[in-house]
């Protein structure tokens, strides 16, 4: 049977690096698939991980109807047995929609990746949907850690060295796009994230060049703006 299911987790946690991994396996069992990404860290029409690996995808813009992609490749007598997204959570939700009507009418599995909210902790309105209509939502294996070491559970936008909490949804690393600052991003545990501690904070406020604070009770919890 097949099956619509939303891989999640938080950035750095191995979702592309699994997404190609898939792939792989199913591809290797000799079926044929799709692969779609959107804003990938290497530029358009590529899906790669941090480990380096990469490949050859679609990029989607937001114009882009997955079901006319696909019944397309069918009618000219391609095969489609899966379809792999990765970075699902800048999709809309009416292209989730026609995700989840590839499941259900064409019986091709779809293997969704993407990380469900952003550094102001809201959703993105592709993960919402994708966890309102997926089949399953899976948590990675793999767990991404805070500078403190405790499990990384937030997404943060740090511009200029300094944590942000407000902005738009959707800056992609280093374009410089909002402010003209250097926007960077760093997972950290809800600890962290409430009291605005991102590393480099962390390490202004450390005792010892050398030891970041792994239990840092002194710093206090901003207050809300
Ligand atoms: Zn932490």
């Amino acid at each position: 049977m097949a099956e619509l299911v939303f891989f999640s987790g938080t950035m750095d946690c191995g979702k592309s690096t699994l997404a190609l991994q898939m792939d792989h396996n199913n591809s290797a069992r000799g079926r044929r698939g799709l692969i779609f990404t959107k804003l990938d860290r290497m530029g358009e029409s590529v899906l790669s991980s941090r480990l380096g690996l990469s490949t050859p995808a679609i990029e989607v813009g937001d114009e882009l109807d997955f079901w006319e992609v696909v019944v397309e490749c069918l009618t000219q007598g391609g095969r489609v047995d899966y379809v792999i997204c990765d970075e699902a959570q800048f999709y809309t939700p009416a292209q989730v929609e026609q995700l989840a009507r590839l499941v259900d009418e064409l019986g091709i599995d779809v293997h969704a990746f993407g990380i469900t909210a952003d550094f102001r902790t809201e959703l993105f309105p592709g993960s919402r949907r994708l966890i309102e209509l997926a089949d399953r939502v899976q948590l990675l294996q793999v767990e991404a850690l805070c500078w403190c070491g405790r499990k990384a559970t937030h997404n943060a936008r740090i511009v200029d060295g300094a944590m942000v909490v407000e902005g738009e949804q959707v800056v992609v690393g280093d374009t410089g796009g909002e402010s003209a600052g250097v926007v960077e991003y760093e997972v950290l545990c809800r600890r962290h994230y409430m009291r605005r501690m991102n590393s480099h904070a962390a390490r202004a406020a450390s005792p010892s060049p050398d030891t970041l604070p792994f239990d840092l009770d002194v710093c206090a919890v901003p207050p809300r703006p």
